[in-house]
């Protein structure tokens, strides 16, 4: 920021980073916002890359870190809208897509941002924080606040509404009254959000180390329905259910906070596990065996909800391993444990054995044992 400011540009440190600095809280990563076209940043920093077909924006390497620096952009005129929403785009030359390289001011950047507390700007020319949304008055009353009219911009981006349901949960915050009516209007829009988007925002519900408080967000605005349509019909048949999902949401929220680095594949299979269990044991009662079943059960959910929810072919296929696995913790004889132990999968499929048995109260001998041989194997290993 200091090297855009002392080239005589405007430089401001803008979104997530501003309210999380405001908020006392470890912001996750920092965006700046500024005047200078991509192409005049990327002349100024040796480390920068321009990224982004719909917009293009710089990713500055700065001490290890990816600084996403962004010239201010203009709305998308309103007669475009719906043009816009089909994600359909004009190329220009070299097959760059144009469309949404809109330069603007900084005013209009702040108004095109999806929440009140997410469009605050920090000026480091004078220390003071820009404020055109009025998202200092929501951080002080903890209030979710759309910019705008919030049919019009859920209509826009559906995205956003599960990016509300997220920051309520995380930061632990009310949605404002005309947002939360909105949702649940517009709740089914979700469907139409571009599957590998979904992808990405469902990855961030979960990992933000506050997924219990997200999911009940989640369930509060039945976001959860339209999301995991087949899955969240499951659950509201039986309570029990219900109680499983909230119990493996709590675990993966006290790893995160251990330090405990949960992926993708984890996160399905220990997410959807219940429900894979269940339809698995009806595989089987059709004749197939335990193992097939239970691979077969995580394909067929998990591809799918590829068409609202793009997982990659990878994560199902580890998903349906660590499904899989969980018929080798039965067998301790002979050398299929330490088989078992050296393998790639094991210790994704020990993470999840653990929690489902702890969760059930069953199997616990074979959980101590299983336990045992894991921690002298990591003995071994650390001599
Ligand atoms: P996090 O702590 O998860 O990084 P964040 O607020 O920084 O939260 P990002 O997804 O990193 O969220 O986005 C950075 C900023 O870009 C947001 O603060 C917001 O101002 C803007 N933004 C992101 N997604 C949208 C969207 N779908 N619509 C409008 N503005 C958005
Ligand atoms: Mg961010």
């Amino acid at each position: 920021m200091y090297h855009l400011k002392d080239a005589g540009h405007i430089a401001y440190l803008a979104g997530g980073g501003v309210r999380d600095l405001l908020l006392d809280r470890n912001p996750k990563d920092f965006d700046v916002a500024t005047d200078a076209t991509p192409e005049q940043i990327r002349k100024m920093f040796r480390n920068c890359r321009l990224v982004g077909r719909r917009f293009r924006l710089a990713h500055i390497l700065f001490r290890g870190e990816v600084i996403e620096t962004s010239t201010f952009r203009a709305p998308v005129p309103e007669e475009e809208c719906e043009e816009y929403c089909e994600n359909t785009f004009r190329t220009g030359e070299n097959g760059v897509v144009m469309r949404d390289n809109i330069f603007g001011t900084p005013e209009q950047d702040a108004l095109r941002r999806d929440f009140t507390i997410n469009a605050l700007f920090y000026n480091i020319a004078d220390f003071s924080v820009i404020d055109y949304a009025g998202g200092l008055k929501d951080l002080e009353a903890k209030l979710i606040r759309v910019i705008g009219d919030p049919d019009k911009r859920f209509a826009e981006d559906p995205v956003r509404m599960i990016r509300a349901a997220r920051f309520a949960g995380t930061l632990g915050f009310e949605i404002e009254t005309s947002a939360y009516e909105s949702i649940c209007r517009n709740k089914e829009l979700l469907t139409q959000a571009a599957p590998s988007r979904m992808y990405e925002e469902v990855q961030k519900l979960f990992f933000c180390g506050h997924a219990h408080q997200v999911f009940q967000w989640l369930e509060r605005t039945d976001l959860l329905h339209p999301m995991f349509h087949d899955f969240s019909h499951w659950i509201d048949e039986d309570k029990s259910r219900h109680d499983w999902v909230t119990r493996t949401l709590e675990h993966m929220d006290r790893w995160r906070k251990a330090g405990l680095k949960v992926h993708p594949s984890l996160l399905f299979a220990l997410l959807f596990g219940e429900y894979h269990e269940f339809l698995a044991e009806r595989l089987e009662k059709e004749g197939m065996s335990a193992f097939d079943a239970r691979r077969m059960a995580v394909q067929q959910h998990l591809k799918g909800m590829c068409d609202h929810v793009r997982v990659p072919k990878l994560v199902i296929y580890q998903v349906s391993d660590i499904m899989g696995n969980q018929l080798r913790f039965q067998k301790t004889k002979g050398h299929r444990p330490q088989r078992f132990l050296n393998s790639k999968g094991f210790l994704d499929a020990f993470l999840y054995f653990k929690l489902s048995s702890r969760a059930h109260s069953r199997d616990s001998e074979l959980l101590d044992f299983w336990s045992e041989q894991h921690k002298s194997r990591k003995h071994k290993a650390e001599y």
